[in-house]
Protein backbone atom coordinates (compact mmCIF):
# COMPACT_ATOMS: atom_id res chain seq x y z
CA UNK A 1 0.00 0.00 0.00
CA UNK A 2 1.64 3.30 -0.79
CA UNK A 3 -0.10 5.34 2.04
CA UNK A 4 2.38 7.35 4.55
CA UNK A 5 -0.65 6.42 7.39
CA UNK A 6 -0.48 2.80 7.76
CA UNK A 7 -4.14 3.14 9.13
CA UNK A 8 -5.57 4.47 6.23
CA UNK A 9 -5.86 2.56 2.90
CA UNK A 10 -6.45 4.66 -0.27
CA UNK A 11 -7.78 2.64 -2.81
CA UNK A 12 -7.46 4.43 -6.32
CA UNK A 13 -11.49 3.44 -6.84
CA UNK A 14 -12.45 5.40 -3.74
CA UNK A 15 -13.81 8.47 -4.27
CA UNK A 16 -14.29 10.68 -1.37
CA UNK A 17 -17.29 11.88 -0.13
CA UNK A 18 -16.78 15.62 -1.03
CA UNK A 19 -15.25 14.97 -4.80
CA UNK A 20 -18.55 12.42 -5.24
CA UNK A 21 -20.54 15.38 -4.65
CA UNK A 22 -19.00 18.24 -7.07
CA UNK A 23 -18.57 15.70 -9.81
CA UNK A 24 -21.92 14.01 -9.04
CA UNK A 25 -23.46 17.76 -9.46
CA UNK A 26 -21.44 17.76 -12.66
CA UNK A 27 -22.70 15.26 -14.03
CA UNK A 28 -26.09 15.61 -13.18
CA UNK A 29 -25.38 19.18 -14.70
CA UNK A 30 -24.73 18.08 -17.89
CA UNK A 31 -27.47 15.60 -18.37
CA UNK A 32 -29.52 18.09 -17.33
CA UNK A 33 -28.12 19.94 -20.30
CA UNK A 34 -28.59 16.47 -22.31
CA UNK A 35 -32.51 16.52 -21.71
CA UNK A 36 -32.92 20.30 -22.41
CA UNK A 37 -31.47 19.74 -25.26
CA UNK A 38 -32.68 16.38 -27.08
CA UNK A 39 -35.64 17.51 -29.04
CA UNK A 40 -33.51 19.80 -30.92
CA UNK A 41 -30.57 17.04 -31.81
CA UNK A 42 -30.87 14.41 -34.63
CA UNK A 43 -31.84 11.20 -33.55
CA UNK A 44 -28.66 9.92 -34.93
CA UNK A 45 -25.77 11.06 -36.46
CA UNK A 46 -26.22 8.32 -38.89
CA UNK A 47 -22.18 8.13 -38.50
CA UNK A 48 -20.39 4.78 -39.88
CA UNK A 49 -19.07 2.02 -37.86
CA UNK A 50 -15.78 2.62 -38.85
CA UNK A 51 -16.33 6.18 -37.59
CA UNK A 52 -17.47 5.29 -34.38
CA UNK A 53 -14.95 2.91 -34.04
CA UNK A 54 -12.13 5.56 -34.63
CA UNK A 55 -13.81 7.98 -32.10
CA UNK A 56 -12.28 5.21 -29.62
CA UNK A 57 -8.90 4.82 -31.48
CA UNK A 58 -6.67 1.86 -30.64
CA UNK A 59 -4.94 2.33 -27.73
CA UNK A 60 -4.40 -0.92 -25.15
CA UNK A 61 -5.29 -0.69 -21.80
CA UNK A 62 -4.69 2.35 -19.43
CA UNK A 63 -2.02 1.26 -17.63
CA UNK A 64 -2.26 4.09 -15.22
CA UNK A 65 -5.45 6.17 -14.09
CA UNK A 66 -6.59 9.56 -15.04
CA UNK A 67 -8.18 12.17 -13.25
CA UNK A 68 -11.48 11.64 -12.57
CA UNK A 69 -13.38 14.87 -13.37
CA UNK A 70 -12.37 14.89 -17.35
CA UNK A 71 -13.09 11.11 -17.22
CA UNK A 72 -16.69 11.83 -17.14
CA UNK A 73 -16.85 14.99 -19.14
CA UNK A 74 -15.36 13.00 -22.08
CA UNK A 75 -17.48 10.14 -21.78
CA UNK A 76 -20.88 12.18 -21.39
CA UNK A 77 -19.67 14.16 -24.73
CA UNK A 78 -19.28 10.85 -26.46
CA UNK A 79 -21.82 9.66 -25.73
CA UNK A 80 -24.22 12.27 -26.11
CA UNK A 81 -22.77 13.47 -29.34
CA UNK A 82 -22.58 10.23 -31.06
CA UNK A 83 -25.64 7.69 -29.82
CA UNK A 84 -28.81 7.21 -30.85
CA UNK A 85 -31.07 8.11 -28.84
CA UNK A 86 -34.72 6.18 -28.65
CA UNK A 87 -35.56 9.04 -25.89
CA UNK A 88 -36.06 11.51 -28.76
CA UNK A 89 -39.44 12.84 -29.38
CA UNK A 90 -39.07 11.23 -32.92
CA UNK A 91 -38.19 7.94 -32.53
CA UNK A 92 -40.23 5.16 -33.52
CA UNK A 93 -38.03 2.21 -33.87
CA UNK A 94 -38.73 -1.76 -32.82
CA UNK A 95 -40.02 -1.61 -29.44
CA UNK A 96 -37.52 0.99 -27.79
CA UNK A 97 -38.95 2.93 -25.44
CA UNK A 98 -38.09 6.29 -23.87
CA UNK A 99 -36.45 6.39 -20.85
CA UNK A 100 -38.14 7.76 -17.98
CA UNK A 101 -35.46 9.61 -16.10
CA UNK A 102 -36.79 8.81 -12.77
CA UNK A 103 -35.57 5.57 -13.78
CA UNK A 104 -32.13 6.92 -13.98
CA UNK A 105 -32.48 7.87 -10.22
CA UNK A 106 -33.77 4.34 -9.77
CA UNK A 107 -30.35 2.60 -11.11
CA UNK A 108 -28.47 5.74 -9.21
CA UNK A 109 -29.77 5.20 -6.46
CA UNK A 110 -29.45 0.91 -6.58
CA UNK A 111 -26.17 1.43 -7.77
CA UNK A 112 -24.91 3.59 -4.68
CA UNK A 113 -26.81 1.04 -2.05
CA UNK A 114 -26.02 -2.09 -4.51
CA UNK A 115 -28.11 -4.73 -2.47
CA UNK A 116 -27.54 -8.03 -3.86
CA UNK A 117 -31.09 -8.69 -4.61
CA UNK A 118 -30.29 -12.83 -4.80
CA UNK A 119 -31.16 -13.41 -1.22
CA UNK A 120 -33.54 -12.06 1.71
CA UNK A 121 -30.94 -11.80 3.88
CA UNK A 122 -28.17 -9.48 1.95
CA UNK A 123 -31.11 -7.25 0.37
CA UNK A 124 -33.66 -7.14 2.62
CA UNK A 125 -35.48 -3.92 1.60
CA UNK A 126 -34.89 -4.14 -1.89
CA UNK A 127 -36.24 -8.07 -1.76
CA UNK A 128 -39.43 -6.52 -0.38
CA UNK A 129 -39.24 -3.81 -2.97
CA UNK A 130 -38.90 -6.27 -5.63
CA UNK A 131 -41.78 -8.32 -4.39
CA UNK A 132 -44.22 -5.21 -4.02
CA UNK A 133 -43.07 -4.50 -8.08
CA UNK A 134 -44.27 -7.63 -8.99
CA UNK A 135 -47.53 -7.39 -7.38
CA UNK A 136 -48.09 -4.22 -8.52
CA UNK A 137 -47.53 -5.10 -11.99
CA UNK A 138 -49.61 -7.78 -11.86
CA UNK A 139 -52.06 -5.48 -10.44
CA UNK A 140 -51.89 -3.21 -13.92
CA UNK A 141 -52.67 -6.24 -15.89
CA UNK A 142 -55.27 -7.32 -13.53
CA UNK A 143 -53.53 -10.76 -13.13
CA UNK A 144 -53.70 -12.55 -9.54
CA UNK A 145 -51.82 -10.20 -7.26
CA UNK A 146 -50.93 -14.18 -5.51
CA UNK A 147 -48.56 -14.89 -8.37
CA UNK A 148 -45.13 -15.25 -8.30
CA UNK A 149 -42.82 -13.52 -10.42
CA UNK A 150 -39.24 -11.73 -10.71
CA UNK A 151 -37.47 -9.24 -12.45
CA UNK A 152 -35.20 -10.50 -15.16
CA UNK A 153 -33.74 -8.49 -18.36
CA UNK A 154 -35.95 -8.43 -20.67
CA UNK A 155 -38.54 -10.13 -22.57
CA UNK A 156 -36.63 -12.94 -23.67
CA UNK A 157 -35.25 -13.97 -20.44
CA UNK A 158 -38.60 -13.63 -19.07
CA UNK A 159 -40.31 -16.44 -21.71
CA UNK A 160 -37.47 -18.47 -20.32
CA UNK A 161 -38.60 -18.45 -17.00
CA UNK A 162 -41.71 -19.10 -18.22
CA UNK A 163 -40.64 -21.83 -20.69
CA UNK A 164 -38.62 -23.34 -17.80
CA UNK A 165 -42.06 -23.36 -15.57
CA UNK A 166 -44.36 -24.81 -18.16
CA UNK A 167 -41.84 -27.44 -18.23
CA UNK A 168 -41.23 -28.77 -15.26
CA UNK A 169 -44.56 -28.37 -14.47
CA UNK A 170 -46.10 -30.36 -17.24
CA UNK A 171 -43.70 -33.30 -18.08
CA UNK A 172 -43.90 -36.56 -17.55
CA UNK A 173 -41.07 -37.57 -16.24
CA UNK A 174 -38.73 -35.74 -14.09
CA UNK A 175 -36.57 -34.10 -16.81
CA UNK A 176 -34.82 -31.95 -13.94
CA UNK A 177 -32.97 -34.99 -12.31
CA UNK A 178 -33.25 -37.51 -15.47
CA UNK A 179 -32.22 -34.83 -18.08
CA UNK A 180 -33.87 -35.00 -22.05
CA UNK A 181 -32.06 -38.04 -22.80
CA UNK A 182 -32.72 -40.59 -20.26
CA UNK A 183 -37.02 -39.81 -20.54
CA UNK A 184 -39.25 -38.77 -22.84
CA UNK A 185 -38.36 -35.39 -23.31
CA UNK A 186 -37.88 -35.74 -26.64
CA UNK A 187 -41.49 -36.11 -27.08
CA UNK A 188 -42.30 -33.24 -25.87
CA UNK A 189 -43.99 -30.34 -28.08
CA UNK A 190 -45.08 -27.39 -28.03
CA UNK A 191 -47.37 -24.97 -30.34
CA UNK A 192 -46.85 -21.17 -31.22
CA UNK A 193 -47.82 -19.38 -34.69
CA UNK A 194 -44.77 -18.10 -37.05
CA UNK A 195 -45.76 -14.69 -35.46
CA UNK A 196 -44.14 -15.11 -32.35
CA UNK A 197 -41.24 -13.84 -31.28
CA UNK A 198 -37.75 -15.47 -31.84
CA UNK A 199 -37.19 -16.42 -27.93
CA UNK A 200 -38.93 -19.66 -28.39
CA UNK A 201 -36.35 -21.02 -30.66
CA UNK A 202 -33.73 -19.92 -28.28
CA UNK A 203 -35.76 -21.68 -25.33
CA UNK A 204 -35.97 -24.93 -26.88
CA UNK A 205 -32.39 -24.85 -27.63
CA UNK A 206 -31.20 -23.84 -24.60
CA UNK A 207 -33.11 -26.37 -22.94
CA UNK A 208 -32.58 -28.88 -25.07
CA UNK A 209 -35.76 -30.07 -26.72
CA UNK A 210 -34.57 -28.35 -30.08
CA UNK A 211 -36.43 -26.62 -32.59
CA UNK A 212 -38.09 -29.90 -34.29
CA UNK A 213 -40.73 -29.54 -30.50
CA UNK A 214 -42.02 -26.42 -31.84
CA UNK A 215 -45.40 -26.87 -33.85
CA UNK A 216 -45.66 -23.84 -35.89
CA UNK A 217 -49.49 -23.36 -36.42
CA UNK A 218 -50.77 -21.64 -39.32
CA UNK A 219 -52.76 -18.00 -38.91
CA UNK A 220 -55.75 -16.17 -40.24
CA UNK A 221 -55.90 -13.51 -42.46
CA UNK A 222 -54.89 -10.81 -39.58
CA UNK A 223 -51.93 -13.02 -38.49
CA UNK A 224 -53.56 -14.47 -35.06
CA UNK A 225 -52.73 -18.21 -34.72
CA UNK A 226 -55.40 -20.36 -36.19
CA UNK A 227 -57.14 -22.15 -33.52
CA UNK A 228 -59.11 -24.70 -35.50
CA UNK A 229 -55.63 -25.35 -37.19
CA UNK A 230 -53.75 -24.89 -33.53
CA UNK A 231 -56.18 -27.76 -32.24
CA UNK A 232 -56.16 -30.63 -34.97
CA UNK A 233 -52.41 -30.35 -34.46
CA UNK A 234 -52.40 -31.12 -30.96
CA UNK A 235 -55.13 -34.22 -31.29
CA UNK A 236 -52.63 -35.24 -33.77
CA UNK A 237 -49.71 -35.33 -32.08
CA UNK A 238 -51.52 -36.85 -28.66
CA UNK A 239 -52.56 -39.80 -31.36
CA UNK A 240 -49.18 -40.06 -32.56
CA UNK A 241 -47.32 -40.38 -28.94
CA UNK A 242 -46.20 -36.62 -28.78
CA UNK A 243 -46.34 -35.02 -25.17
CA UNK A 244 -48.10 -31.55 -25.62
CA UNK A 245 -47.19 -29.06 -22.74
CA UNK A 246 -47.41 -25.42 -23.89
CA UNK A 247 -48.89 -22.90 -26.05
CA UNK A 248 -47.51 -19.32 -26.70
CA UNK A 249 -50.06 -16.51 -27.06
CA UNK A 250 -48.55 -13.68 -28.33
CA UNK A 251 -49.94 -10.50 -26.78
CA UNK A 252 -49.14 -7.49 -29.08
CA UNK A 253 -46.67 -9.50 -31.84
CA UNK A 254 -43.35 -7.37 -32.48
CA UNK A 255 -43.80 -6.97 -35.78
CA UNK A 256 -47.48 -4.91 -36.11
CA UNK A 257 -49.36 -5.41 -32.34
CA UNK A 258 -51.43 -8.52 -33.26
CA UNK A 259 -52.81 -9.87 -30.71
CA UNK A 260 -53.73 -13.48 -30.53
CA UNK A 261 -57.53 -14.95 -29.51
CA UNK A 262 -56.40 -15.30 -26.03
CA UNK A 263 -60.06 -16.05 -24.17
CA UNK A 264 -59.81 -18.99 -26.86
CA UNK A 265 -56.23 -20.22 -26.35
CA UNK A 266 -56.83 -20.30 -22.27
CA UNK A 267 -60.23 -22.60 -22.71
CA UNK A 268 -58.10 -24.76 -25.39
CA UNK A 269 -55.50 -25.34 -22.57
CA UNK A 270 -57.78 -26.10 -20.11
CA UNK A 271 -59.66 -29.04 -22.12
CA UNK A 272 -55.89 -30.40 -23.16
CA UNK A 273 -54.60 -29.64 -19.45
CA UNK A 274 -51.57 -27.84 -21.41
CA UNK A 275 -49.54 -24.96 -20.08
CA UNK A 276 -50.55 -21.73 -21.32
CA UNK A 277 -47.79 -18.94 -21.48
CA UNK A 278 -48.67 -15.31 -23.25
CA UNK A 279 -46.21 -13.54 -23.93
CA UNK A 280 -46.84 -9.67 -23.66
CA UNK A 281 -43.65 -8.39 -23.84
CA UNK A 282 -44.88 -5.14 -25.08
CA UNK A 283 -48.47 -4.85 -25.67
CA UNK A 284 -49.48 -6.19 -21.96
CA UNK A 285 -49.58 -3.05 -20.51
CA UNK A 286 -52.71 -1.67 -22.56
CA UNK A 287 -54.48 -4.11 -20.49
CA UNK A 288 -54.79 -1.13 -17.91
CA UNK A 289 -56.85 0.62 -20.95
CA UNK A 290 -60.50 1.19 -20.18
CA UNK A 291 -60.98 0.25 -23.81
CA UNK A 292 -58.80 -2.73 -23.84
CA UNK A 293 -59.27 -5.28 -26.09
CA UNK A 294 -61.19 -8.65 -24.97
CA UNK A 295 -58.72 -10.49 -26.75
CA UNK A 296 -55.71 -8.79 -24.46
CA UNK A 297 -57.54 -9.56 -21.23
CA UNK A 298 -57.03 -13.29 -21.60
CA UNK A 299 -53.93 -12.86 -20.39
CA UNK A 300 -55.57 -13.15 -16.95
CA UNK A 301 -56.10 -16.37 -17.81
CA UNK A 302 -52.60 -17.65 -18.31
CA UNK A 303 -50.53 -20.00 -16.42
CA UNK A 304 -47.23 -17.80 -16.49
CA UNK A 305 -47.38 -14.28 -18.68
CA UNK A 306 -44.19 -12.18 -19.31
CA UNK A 307 -44.20 -8.13 -19.54
CA UNK A 308 -41.66 -5.57 -20.16
CA UNK A 309 -41.04 -2.76 -17.99
CA UNK A 310 -38.74 -1.56 -20.63
CA UNK A 311 -40.80 -1.27 -23.30
CA UNK A 312 -44.49 0.09 -22.03
CA UNK A 313 -43.60 1.46 -18.61
CA UNK A 314 -40.80 3.12 -20.38
CA UNK A 315 -38.32 1.94 -17.72
CA UNK A 316 -34.39 2.57 -18.83
CA UNK A 317 -32.79 -0.84 -20.01
CA UNK A 318 -33.20 -3.46 -18.69
CA UNK A 319 -35.92 -4.32 -17.31
CA UNK A 320 -38.62 -7.44 -18.00
CA UNK A 321 -40.94 -9.81 -15.61
CA UNK A 322 -41.97 -13.14 -15.50
CA UNK A 323 -45.17 -14.10 -13.55
CA UNK A 324 -46.12 -17.29 -12.74
CA UNK A 325 -49.97 -17.97 -11.59
CA UNK A 326 -48.76 -20.17 -8.82
CA UNK A 327 -45.76 -19.51 -7.10
CA UNK A 328 -44.64 -23.12 -6.31
CA UNK A 329 -44.27 -23.75 -10.16
CA UNK A 330 -42.15 -21.44 -10.16
CA UNK A 331 -40.27 -22.22 -7.47
CA UNK A 332 -40.17 -25.92 -8.15
CA UNK A 333 -38.56 -24.84 -11.82
CA UNK A 334 -35.71 -23.61 -9.80
CA UNK A 335 -34.94 -24.21 -6.64
CA UNK A 336 -32.52 -26.92 -5.83
CA UNK A 337 -31.32 -27.92 -2.95
CA UNK A 338 -28.92 -24.96 -1.82
CA UNK A 339 -25.28 -25.94 -1.39
CA UNK A 340 -24.04 -26.05 2.33
CA UNK A 341 -22.40 -22.27 1.76
CA UNK A 342 -25.75 -20.89 1.78
CA UNK A 343 -26.95 -20.59 4.83
CA UNK A 344 -29.60 -17.55 4.40
CA UNK A 345 -32.46 -18.77 6.32
CA UNK A 346 -31.08 -19.84 9.44
CA UNK A 347 -31.58 -17.07 11.87
CA UNK A 348 -34.67 -15.80 9.88
CA UNK A 349 -38.25 -17.64 11.23
CA UNK A 350 -40.63 -16.34 9.03
CA UNK A 351 -39.49 -18.02 4.91
CA UNK A 352 -38.24 -14.81 3.73
CA UNK A 353 -38.34 -14.58 -0.36
CA UNK A 354 -34.81 -15.38 -1.96
CA UNK A 355 -34.69 -14.52 -5.53
CA UNK A 356 -31.95 -17.20 -6.73
CA UNK A 357 -34.86 -19.85 -6.07
CA UNK A 358 -37.38 -18.31 -8.54
CA UNK A 359 -35.12 -17.68 -11.46
CA UNK A 360 -31.52 -18.45 -13.34
CA UNK A 361 -29.78 -15.59 -11.49
CA UNK A 362 -27.18 -15.92 -8.97
CA UNK A 363 -26.27 -12.30 -7.69
CA UNK A 364 -29.03 -9.76 -8.79
CA UNK A 365 -29.05 -6.24 -9.15
CA UNK A 366 -31.77 -4.29 -8.03
CA UNK A 367 -33.60 -3.60 -11.33
CA UNK A 368 -37.45 -3.27 -9.47
CA UNK A 369 -36.37 -0.20 -7.86
CA UNK A 370 -36.38 2.19 -11.27
CA UNK A 371 -39.57 0.57 -12.39
CA UNK A 372 -40.98 0.79 -8.58
CA UNK A 373 -40.45 4.48 -8.72
CA UNK A 374 -42.30 5.02 -11.46
CA UNK A 375 -45.37 3.55 -10.46
CA UNK A 376 -45.24 5.94 -8.08
CA UNK A 377 -44.40 8.92 -9.57
CA UNK A 378 -47.35 8.79 -12.27
CA UNK A 379 -49.76 6.23 -10.18
CA UNK A 380 -51.59 4.20 -12.57
CA UNK A 381 -53.56 6.59 -14.02
CA UNK A 382 -50.44 8.19 -15.11
CA UNK A 383 -49.56 5.07 -17.22
CA UNK A 384 -53.23 4.68 -18.06
CA UNK A 385 -52.68 7.96 -19.95
CA UNK A 386 -49.57 7.79 -21.73
CA UNK A 387 -49.78 4.45 -23.27
CA UNK A 388 -53.65 5.45 -24.15
CA UNK A 389 -51.82 8.76 -25.85
CA UNK A 390 -49.51 6.76 -27.31
CA UNK A 391 -52.08 4.08 -29.41
CA UNK A 392 -54.27 7.73 -30.01
CA UNK A 393 -50.99 9.28 -31.62
CA UNK A 394 -50.58 5.80 -33.67
CA UNK A 395 -54.19 5.56 -34.95
CA UNK A 396 -54.00 9.64 -35.83
CA UNK A 397 -50.69 8.35 -38.12
CA UNK A 398 -52.93 5.52 -39.54
CA UNK A 399 -55.30 8.46 -40.87
CA UNK A 400 -52.85 10.58 -42.11
CA UNK A 401 -51.27 7.81 -43.90
CA UNK A 402 -54.69 6.55 -45.48
CA UNK A 403 -55.48 10.05 -46.19
CA UNK A 404 -52.15 10.76 -48.02
CA UNK A 405 -52.15 9.97 -52.06
CA UNK A 406 -48.71 9.34 -51.77
CA UNK A 407 -48.93 6.83 -48.81
CA UNK A 408 -50.87 3.30 -48.28
CA UNK A 409 -51.45 2.50 -44.96
CA UNK A 410 -51.60 -1.02 -43.72
CA UNK A 411 -52.07 -1.97 -40.22
CA UNK A 412 -52.76 -0.28 -36.89
CA UNK A 413 -52.29 -2.09 -33.28
CA UNK A 414 -51.93 -1.08 -30.38
CA UNK A 415 -49.36 1.47 -31.26
CA UNK A 416 -48.27 0.05 -34.15
CA UNK A 417 -48.95 1.53 -37.46
CA UNK A 418 -47.64 0.70 -40.94
CA UNK A 419 -47.53 2.37 -43.92
CA UNK A 420 -45.51 2.30 -46.85
CA UNK A 421 -44.51 5.02 -49.69
CA UNK A 422 -46.40 4.04 -53.32
CA UNK A 423 -45.11 7.48 -55.90
CA UNK A 424 -48.65 8.42 -57.44
CA UNK A 425 -47.55 7.24 -61.18
CA UNK A 426 -47.19 3.96 -60.65
CA UNK A 427 -50.00 0.94 -60.33
CA UNK A 428 -50.15 -1.19 -57.50
CA UNK A 429 -50.36 -4.94 -58.09
CA UNK A 430 -48.34 -5.48 -61.18
CA UNK A 431 -46.03 -7.82 -59.73
CA UNK A 432 -42.81 -6.40 -61.38
CA UNK A 433 -44.74 -2.27 -59.39
CA UNK A 434 -44.65 -4.77 -56.31
CA UNK A 435 -41.05 -6.07 -56.66
CA UNK A 436 -39.82 -2.31 -56.61
CA UNK A 437 -42.24 -0.95 -54.20
CA UNK A 438 -40.72 -3.05 -51.83
CA UNK A 439 -36.89 -2.08 -52.68
CA UNK A 440 -38.23 0.92 -52.69
CA UNK A 441 -39.42 1.41 -49.26
CA UNK A 442 -36.26 -0.84 -47.93
CA UNK A 443 -33.62 2.32 -49.67
CA UNK A 444 -36.45 4.88 -48.17
CA UNK A 445 -36.27 3.51 -44.73
CA UNK A 446 -32.55 2.89 -44.56
CA UNK A 447 -32.15 6.82 -45.95
CA UNK A 448 -34.86 7.90 -42.90
CA UNK A 449 -32.69 6.24 -40.57
CA UNK A 450 -29.12 7.59 -41.35
CA UNK A 451 -30.98 10.65 -42.20
CA UNK A 452 -31.56 11.70 -37.90
CA UNK A 453 -34.74 13.09 -38.58
CA UNK A 454 -36.90 10.48 -37.90
CA UNK A 455 -36.21 6.66 -36.75
CA UNK A 456 -38.91 4.45 -37.62
CA UNK A 457 -38.27 0.63 -38.56
CA UNK A 458 -39.66 -2.02 -40.81
CA UNK A 459 -42.07 -5.07 -40.91
CA UNK A 460 -42.99 -7.62 -43.68
CA UNK A 461 -46.47 -8.69 -43.98
CA UNK A 462 -47.05 -11.47 -46.66
CA UNK A 463 -44.31 -10.33 -48.44
CA UNK A 464 -44.72 -6.63 -48.37
CA UNK A 465 -42.11 -4.57 -46.77
CA UNK A 466 -43.40 -1.78 -44.82
CA UNK A 467 -42.65 0.90 -42.59
CA UNK A 468 -43.26 0.45 -39.19
CA UNK A 469 -44.27 3.53 -36.09
CA UNK A 470 -44.65 2.23 -32.85
CA UNK A 471 -45.03 4.63 -30.24
CA UNK A 472 -43.89 3.83 -27.10
CA UNK A 473 -42.41 6.77 -26.26
CA UNK A 474 -43.93 9.59 -24.00
CA UNK A 475 -42.33 12.59 -25.70
CA UNK A 476 -43.62 12.01 -28.44
CA UNK A 477 -46.48 14.85 -29.71
CA UNK A 478 -49.02 14.87 -32.73
CA UNK A 479 -46.65 17.35 -34.02
CA UNK A 480 -43.90 15.18 -34.38
CA UNK A 481 -46.57 13.00 -36.00
CA UNK A 482 -48.54 15.13 -38.39
CA UNK A 483 -44.93 15.96 -39.43
CA UNK A 484 -43.83 12.54 -40.57
CA UNK A 485 -46.10 12.03 -43.90
CA UNK A 486 -44.51 14.95 -45.39
CA UNK A 487 -40.60 13.58 -44.62
CA UNK A 488 -42.12 10.34 -45.88
CA UNK A 489 -42.54 11.61 -48.95
CA UNK A 490 -39.95 13.99 -49.62
CA UNK A 491 -37.21 11.55 -48.94
CA UNK A 492 -39.14 8.64 -50.90
CA UNK A 493 -39.41 11.22 -53.90
CA UNK A 494 -35.44 11.50 -54.05
CA UNK A 495 -35.19 7.48 -53.68
CA UNK A 496 -37.56 7.24 -56.37
CA UNK A 497 -36.14 9.49 -58.39
CA UNK A 498 -32.52 7.69 -57.77
CA UNK A 499 -33.57 4.51 -58.11
CA UNK A 500 -36.19 3.67 -59.92
CA UNK A 501 -35.77 1.11 -62.95
CA UNK A 502 -36.21 2.60 -66.60
CA UNK A 503 -38.84 -0.34 -67.34
CA UNK A 504 -41.01 1.42 -64.90
CA UNK A 505 -40.43 5.33 -66.01
C1 LIG B 1 -39.57 -7.26 -27.22
C2 LIG B 1 -40.21 -8.58 -27.23
C3 LIG B 1 -39.54 -9.72 -26.79
C4 LIG B 1 -38.10 -9.67 -26.37
O1 LIG B 1 -37.95 -8.88 -25.26
P1 LIG B 1 -36.53 -8.24 -24.89
O2 LIG B 1 -36.85 -7.35 -23.76
O3 LIG B 1 -36.04 -7.54 -26.10
O4 LIG B 1 -35.64 -9.38 -24.50
C5 LIG B 1 -40.23 -10.90 -26.77
N1 LIG B 1 -41.50 -10.97 -27.19
C6 LIG B 1 -42.19 -9.90 -27.62
C7 LIG B 1 -43.60 -10.03 -28.06
C8 LIG B 1 -41.56 -8.66 -27.67
O5 LIG B 1 -42.23 -7.58 -28.11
Amino acid sequence: MTTSDPGQRRAPIEIAPEDFRKAGYRVVDQLAAFLETLPQRPVTTGESPKEIKNLLGSKSLPEEGVALGSLLDDTIDLLVNHSLFNGHPRFWGYITSAAAPIGAFGDFIAAMVNPNVGAWLISPVASEIEAQTVRWTAEILGYPAGCGGLLVSGGNVANFVGFMAARNSKATRNIRKEGLAQGNGNRLTMYCSAETHTWIVKAVDQYGLGTDSIRWIRTDDKLRIDVAALREQIVNDKAAGYIPFLVVGTAGSTGIGLIDPLPVLAELCREFDLWFHVDAAYGGFAACLPDAPADLLGLREADSVVIDPHKWLYSPLEAGVALVRDPDNLRSAFSHTPPSYYKFDQNLEENPINYYDLGPQNSRGFRALKVWLAYQQVGREGYVRMISDDVQLARRLFDLAKEHPALEAFTQNLSITTFRYVPEDLEQGIEQVESYLNLLNTELLTRLQRGGEVFLSNALVRDTYLLRVCIVNFRTSLADIEALPNIVVRVGKQVDEDIRPDALR
